[in-house]
């Protein structure tokens, strides 16, 4: 892997600065209802990902890349297939779940395509979810395990929810969006996170001259290694 043509850091929007199309796709701020009527406030502050190249390079944790959360195909928008992209800034904090999760069962994780985060817009998105947060993940495979029994999807759930209470799974069953027969539905909830490094600006309306971002700064492993003393090449 070369460092130096890694991204040193992520750039987050405020979604209300993003053009119309994206705007209308992405909704921020936008109240949705989920399944049982109630009602949630869809994210704001995404990360832009320049290229499919800074996708796969970026680490959201030690075993998951930024591209392994925006798998999708012709269900989502076809804006939200091209480049630049946009996940809610909540997508590192299920990688670093995911990561835990991995550890305690040993073995690899596989998000699906459609998976991970789905835009309001995307076809399976009828209701609210955790998924348009980008606090859920779906995976069909553990290992080289296929997860299409009930004793496999009830033992990987179940250590799903002894890793944190944070964490909710569909029971096994026949109906789609309360139960899962063929997955596990890795579900963290309602999550909104603010970078740090941006100002909460009240304005819900885009701002013209002065478009609202900001990079985040380099973590404290970041820091800590040497590569990233390196100066980045353009
Ligand atoms: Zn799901």
């Amino acid at each position: 892997m070369s460092d130096l043509s890694a991204p040193q850091v992520l750039k987050v929007v405020d979604a209300f600065d993003l053009d119309d199309e994206l705007r209308s796709i992405l909704r921020p701020g936008e109240m949705v209802r989920d399944d049982q009527g109630r009602r949630h406030r869809l994210p704001r502050y995404f990360y832009e990902i320049a290229s499919h190249e800074v996708a796969m390079q970026t680490r959201l944790s030690q075993n998951f890349s930024l591209n392994e959360f925006i798998l999708v195909d012709l269900k989502e928008a076809p804006r939200l297939q091209q480049y630049p992209r946009y996940v809610p800034c909540a997508v590192r904090t299920l990688a670093f779940y995911l990561q835990q999760f991995r550890a305690m069962i040993g073995l690899s994780v596989h998000i699906a395509v459609n998976g991970a985060y789905r835009s309001p817009a995307h076809k399976l998105s009828q209701h609210a979810t955790p998924h348009m947060w980008g606090t859920a993940a779906d995976f069909y495979r553990v290992g080289n395990n296929i997860l299409k029994t009930k004793e496999l999807i009830e033992k990987y759930n179940d250590a799903a929810e002894d890793l944190s209470a944070d964490v909710t799974v569909l029971p096994y069953g026949p109906v789609p969006g309360k139960n899962a027969d063929d997955h596990v539905h890795f579900d963290l909830g309602y999550i909104t996170v603010v970078p740090r490094e941006i100002s909460e600006d009240r304005m819900e309306q885009p701002q013209e001259s002065r478009p609202r971002f900001a990079f985040e700064e380099r973590r404290r492993k970041d820091r800590r290694s040497p590569e990233s003393e390196e100066v980045p090449t353009k």
